[in-house]
């Protein structure tokens, strides 16, 4: 019998962090010390469609999504398997008609940055979900609870992306930067998931007139904040929850990740 495996949200901030050794890149390798999954189905920040795709080639191809970093970055492979099978699995369980069996996409810096830090031998297959941009925030978060058998399955699902996610206002020359709003939205996540109240980051957009404008300021596009609404679908009331890293950066990017089970 498999162990129910945990769901788990990285805050990636920068492709760079994929080829650094860092307080961020050293708390996410801690998440899977002791997880030992079959596949990993990850949903990231960087695939937003309208309708689904599920990734189903057997061997996907890095995607090098960005512009302007370092050759070393276009020249990295992470070379893991896909599998067909759990794409077919994922598709089944989703209470939707339109999902796309991919032969596409691959794998996007959303994922493959931080997969090289937890699992660096890339022997575990990965399948991507996409995340669509016409759905409301409650829509992700029940397909997040749909996908929640697969963790009795040996599927570790990860979300990739940031709580708070804000490009233009970011402040390239101070890294330890912290925008007041982006603290407010931060901690006020940070609480929910610790009390397991998870309406009020569905409804992130309904808070009070202050909660709401740091919120806007924080999400100013739901790409990177969708990620955690998959987790937190996928956790039940059991799992132990572990704030693993809690830190903004850079004044507007939060590197908030969190552990939901064992
Ligand atoms: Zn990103």
């Amino acid at each position: 019998m498999t162990a129910t495996l945990p769901v788990i949200f990285v805050g990636h901030g920068s492709p760079l962090t994929a080829f650094e050794d860092n307080q961020f890149t050293r708390g996410w390798s801690q998440l899977t010390k002791a997880i030992q999954p079959n596949a990993v189905l990850c949903i990231s920040a960087h695939w937003c469609t309208q309708g689904t795709g599920v990734t189903a080639m057997k061997s996907p191809r890095t995607i090098h999504d960005f512009h302007g970093f370092p050759e070393a970055l276009y020249q990295f492979r992470y070379p893991a398997p896909g599998s067909p099978e759990l794409g077919q699995r994922v598709k089944e369980l989703l209470p939707t008609s339109d999902v796309v069996m991919d032969q596409q996409w691959g794998l996007d810096h959303g994922c493959w940055a931080v997969m090289k830090h937890l699992f660096p031998n890339a022997e575990v297959p990965v399948v991507q979900l996409s995340i669509d941009m016409t759905r409301e925030p409650q829509w992700h978060y029940d397909i997040g609870k749909a996908l929640q058998p697969l963790r009795d399955q040996g599927v570790l699902i990860i979300g990739s992306g940031n709580v708070v996610h804000n490009l233009r206002q970011i402040d390239f020359q101070n890294e330890s930067a912290v925008f007041p709003w982006a603290k407010t939205f931060n901690d006020h996540v940070h609480e929910c998931i610790q009390l397991r109240n998870h309406q009020p980051l569905i409804d992130y957009t309904q808070g009070d007139s202050t909660l709401r404008h740091c919120a806007l300021l924080s999400v100013p596009t739901p790409d990177h904040y969708y990620p955690l609404l998959y987790v937190l679908g996928a956790s039940d009331a059991n799992d132990a929850i572990e704030i693993v890293l809690d830190k903004v950066v850079l004044g507007s990017i939060s590197m908030l990740s969190v552990k939901l089970g064992v």
